[in-house]
């Protein structure tokens, strides 16, 4: 693959292609900060109790809870028409990419961050 233009931080022009592909990033965990369990659940019409037992796991370090994965890797929660079953309630981690994530990765995982380092880059040629 061809090295990625440097990346902008301006992301106010950000375009999220709905590909899915954020959820389905080989390895990755999403965690589940306070309160957001039961807002997953009420969104399944499941109790709490319920959808913690069958959709989370604990983390390998520990320290939160997370999504169960499909057996691709991709998260529980993807959809077979590739959207997110919990839209209106997925986790904060989610409602945040690529926004507040820091990850080098993130622009080979989303091409909404490739486009946007693309154009940035031949604005400045
Ligand atoms: S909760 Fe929804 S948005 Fe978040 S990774 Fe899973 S499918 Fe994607
Ligand atoms: S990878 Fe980027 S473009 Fe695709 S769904 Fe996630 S945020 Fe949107």
């Amino acid at each position: 693959m061809a090295p990625l233009p440097k990346m902008t931080p301006d992301l106010s022009s950000f375009r999220c292609r709905r590909c899915g592909a954020c959820c389905r990033i080989p390895g990755g965990l999403v965690r589940l900060r306070e309160g957001e369990s039961a807002a997953l659940a009420a969104a399944l019409g499941m109790d709490e109790r319920t959808f913690l037992d069958e959709h989370t796991l604990l983390a390998p370090d520990r320290r939160s809870l997370v999504l169960r994965d499909h057996a691709d890797g991709s998260c529980e929660m993807l959809g077979e028409d590739g959207l997110c079953r919990v839209h209106a309630a997925k986790p904060a981690q989610c409602r945040e990419f690529p926004f507040r994530w820091r990850n080098p990765d993130s622009a080979r995982i989303c091409p909404g961050l490739r486009s946007l380092a693309r154009e940035a880059a031949e604005r400045a040629e």
